[in-house]
């Protein structure tokens, strides 16, 4: 999969469901030893270029990789996702925050979508820290929750990642309207 098209769209569908900001989140896709992954620094609705990431040194070409290439790389390395996703899905934060349960296999979309949902604590967007906790998540589950932040998904292409990550704010979002109906 060395199409940079579904990397770059995939950003412009998380931004149009307000799931990312103009200037956050990020996507690749891995061919054979290299990935590629969103620019630092453009509008996630107006990527022209990817920059090309090195599986064996890290380093790139083209333009600057998100701040958050280590998490992708080590996933790569560690997992055979082909794809990675990175958004700041405001009702799964929000409901992990308020400690309300979400477990995918109770509605039949999320648990068709979600094989298995991790959680991180809250750590420093970029850090290797982030980077590592994230990794060692993705060898046992395809979601994972970073607290206060937002959340990851692998997938065979970046459709199948945005799939799980909208799967997720849906089981965010019935959980939270769940709490409220009950009050
Ligand atoms: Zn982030």
């Amino acid at each position: 999969m060395c199409d940079a098209r579904p990397v770059i769209e995939v950003m412009k569908l998380l931004y149009q469901k307000g799931m990312i900001t103009v200037l956050s989140g990020n996507a690749s896709a891995r061919c054979g030893d290299v990935f590629l992954i969103t620019p630092s620094g453009v509008p996630k609705n107006d990527i022209k270029e990817l920059s090309v990431v090195s599986l064996n040194d890290l380093k790139w070409r083209g333009p600057k990789p998100s701040i958050e290439y280590k998490m992708h790389a080590l996933i790569y390395m560690k997992t055979d996702a082909r794809s990675v996703v990175h958004a700041h899905n405001p009702k799964a934060v929000l409901a992990a925050k308020l400690g309300l349960p979400l477990d995918p296999s109770e509605y039949v979309e999320t648990a068709y979508a979600i094989r298995e949902l991790a959680r991180v604590p809250p750590l420093e967007a970029g850090s290797e820290e982030l980077a590592r906790r994230v990794a060692e998540e993705s060898t046992r589950a395809d979601v994972i929750l970073l607290e206060g932040h937002g959340a990851v998904a692998l997938g065979k292409d970046p459709y199948e990642a945005l799939n799980k990550l909208e799967a997720l704010e849906y089981l965010a979002e019935l959980a939270l309207l769940e709490r409220a109906v009950r009050g």
